[in-house]
């Protein structure tokens, strides 16, 4: 088939899902499928991300695919260091996906996928300093600057769930104290909220009104707040997004919390208000697009002039 060189594949792969897209040149979806995958090894993984790509290509043939994963990459984005719910670690998967799909591959960390995707074709659309945090088990981030994703000088940049939020000494995996994700993570809320109960439940007593649940989606929504407050006289952000599953259930209770932060300790208020505050519009294809959209612009960069006419 011949190549369409104004179509990209996106894929976000999770730990149990694995979500495809294919999009134009406008970033809209083409095609798109979401399926439960059972791979638990690196030769299963390979399988079901060209089971994925093959199945696109039988409407379409995109030149360039792009791969969202959940674990930490490389600084030069060949390899994922860890997938541990998938069964591998340090594999050189940009390689093999592109040996075996015969067409040039790009990795991204799934927050910094869905962080670009927002800003280019979802809420955060116009943004200069786009701000994304996504909350679910834990909390990641991504920071879109003047449309280019901060990656760092290792790749580790906008680990949100990692900012210092907590004075308490409460310990952290990552080895730091007093991170984010101790806190307003769905893991965090439904250890304070004890009992066995998950965040789903502090959500839905906090929509019937229970006062223990909306103080500590208030007390979240506030932590969120000052891990904003951290990050905005350093970059200086004009959107300030919430995705994510606990994020939607719980927004009538995080969003409000958030501004009112927001609005007490805005660096220099007298003469900028804060941050637009709002929900991620892309959803649950927001990793797969903003996958779609690195592997776009990096075949932009590196095909020579008009080759890649179509982007
Ligand atoms: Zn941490």
């Amino acid at each position: 088939m011949t190549p369409d060189t104004a179509l990209a594949i996106g894929l976000d792969l999770g730990g149990t899902k694995l979500a495809t897209v294919l999009i134009g040149p406008d970033g809209r979806i083409r095609h798109r499928h979401h399926r439960e995958h059972h791979a638990r090894d690196y030769p299963a993984v390979l399988d079901a991300i060209t089971g994925a790509v093959r199945e696109c290509d039988t409407l379409g043939y995109a030149p360039v695919v792009g791969l969202a994963v959940a674990g930490p990459l490389d600084r030069d984005r060949e390899r994922v260091l860890a997938a541990l719910n998938l069964g591998f670690a340090d594999r050189p998967l940009r390689a093999d996906l592109r040996e075996r799909l015969g067409r040039p591959v790009v990795l991204e960390n799934d927050a910094n996928a869905a962080a670009l995707a927002e800003h280019r074709v979802g809420a955060g659309a116009g943004a200069r300093c786009l701000v994304l945090l996504t909350l679910g088990t834990g909390i990641g981030g991504g920071i879109v600057v003047d449309g280019q994703v901060l990656r760092g000088a290792a790749g580790a940049a906008a680990e949100l769930g990692h900012l210092p939020v907590g004075t308490d000494g409460a310990g952290c995996g990552c080895g730091a104290t007093g991170c984010l994700e101790l806190y307003a993570s769905g893991t965090a809320l439904g250890r304070l909220a004890g009992a066995g109960r998950t965040s789903r439940d502090v959500v839905a007593a906090a929509d019937r009104g229970d006062p223990t649940a909306r103080r500590l989606l208030a007390e979240a929504g506030e932590r969120l707040g000052a891990a904003v407050l951290m990050l905005a006289p350093a970059i200086d952000p004009d959107v300030v997004m919430l995705g994510g599953g606990l994020a939607h259930a719980a927004a009538g209770h995080l969003l409000p919390a958030l501004r009112d932060r927001l609005t007490v300790g805005w660096p220099f208020r007298a003469r900028r208000a804060p941050a637009r505050v709002c929900l991620a519009g892309c959803g649950v294809d927001a990793g797969a697009i903003g996958a779609a959209l690195c592997a776009m612009d990096e075949a932009a960069e590196t095909m020579p002039a008009g080759v890649g006419a179509g982007f």
